[in-house]
């Protein structure tokens, strides 16, 4: 893509080193950003001529029915339509969604992805934590997070730093089929040349056990950037390596959703396997964050997640950090909703048991009888 050669891109300080070396190594090869409804169309191949990627069916209308999401819907894809799974691909893998939204935990609810219908409820095990929109909170959406047992100090700030952090439980979910779900995706965006060349990798999705392959490679590296990063509609990277010759894998990818990104190289492409390359030990080169301008503020979170495990994981816990001005801790009014009272209360993070997330700039129409 030469129009992206031209393009400037940048990333968060301390990681242009990080860039500077990816992109000397790989170009993009697809750029694809999910269309919005203004402009749902793309061009799809007709249902009587198309190819399953993943099971070989093709040239039968009747086993491509339904409208299958390259990018699942969960991650707010609405119009972006595959033309390369079949119906009962589609299902099979659709089943691996719920593992997904259950990875995902309770980010789709805080950053509002609708799903079929509505933004998804979220609940802890066993209602621990519980997450809902309110549309009307004080006139304004918001988020609200409830916890059951404000004991379990679920949300702690540290006063002097203004760092707030978050601990809430996850359901269970299954590691592998996350990883299936992601690698999924990028296996939609390969371009028609290379999919013969990737046979192992689309059996491995369909398949059902672990491949000694592909334990080594079921890693992803995850990136939680500040949410004035949001992206508005998904949108991916297809990188491919500029020197064939060179021992790292063809193939590399990165998915964008709202403020969260994932990006892992794709395994088994028969060259590559070839080259040795499937035994964990070639350099993985991850392309970082890449933003439209200088960032001027906020930043990110960053972890290797292991996604080869088939067993599934149960009670896992998540603990997001916020960064709030300490200052304006310490101007802090209380509010009770009941008399409509303002005082000047001490703000104390003990026993919180709800916390309610607008929008940075949302006004919020509170009624006040009189200040105490
Ligand atoms: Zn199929």
């Amino acid at each position: 893509m030469e129009d992206f050669e031209k393009m400037e891109v940048f990333t968060f300080q301390g990681l242009q080193n990080d860039m500077a070396i990816f992109l000397e190594k790989y170009a993009v090869e697809t750029h694809v950003l999910c269309p919005n409804k203004q402009f749902p169309k793309h061009t799809l191949t007709d249902r009587d001529k198309r190819t399953c990627r993943f099971c070989g069916t093709k040239n039968d209308s009747k086993k491509f029915k339904t409208k299958s999401h390259v990018i699942p819907h969960l991650l707010g894809n609405r119009y972006l339509i595959s033309d390369v799974e079949c119906d009962s691909c589609n299902s099979f893998f659709g089943k691996y969604e719920n593992d997904l939204a259950f990875f995902l935990g309770i980010h789709r609810t805080m950053q509002g992805i609708k799903g079929k219908e509505n933004v998804p409820k979220f609940n802890s095990p066993n209602d621990s934590v519980t997450a809902k929109v309110n549309n009307d909170f004080y006139g304004v959406k918001s988020t609200e997070i409830e916890m059951k047992d404000p004991l379990n100090k679920g949300f702690s700030v540290d006063m002097n730093s203004g760092i707030a952090q978050f601990k809430y439980t996850k359901q269970s979910y299954t590691p592998l089929h996350v990883y299936k779900v992601l690698l999924k995706i990028a296996l939609s965006f390969i371009n028609e040349n290379d999919v013969s060349n990737y046979k192992l990798a689309y059996n491995f999705l369909v398949t059902s056990t672990l491949n000694e392959k592909i334990a080594p490679s079921a890693k992803v590296l995850y990136y939680r950037l500040s949410s004035n990063y949001k992206a508005e509609r998904p949108f991916i990277y297809l990188f491919r390596k500029k020197d064939p010759k060179e021992k790292i894998p063809t193939h590399s990818f990165a998915i964008y959703f709202e403020n969260i990104l994932f990006t892992f190289h794709i395994p088994l492409l028969s060259k590559d396997i070839e080259n040795g390359l499937d035994k964990g030990s070639s350099d993985i080169y991850y392309c970082p964050p890449m933003l439209g301008q200088i960032p001027f503020e906020g930043s990110y979170e960053r972890r290797m997640i292991d996604l080869s495990s088939e067993i599934i994981l149960k009670n896992e816990q998540e603990v997001l950090s916020f960064a709030m001005d300490p200052q304006s801790l310490k101007n802090i009014k209380a509010y009770n909703p009941i008399t409509e009272e303002l005082s000047d209360r001490t703000f104390s993070a003990d026993g919180i048991v709800k916390i309610v997330l607008t929008e940075h700039s949302s006004q919020l129409r509170i009624p006040i009888k009189k200040t105490l």
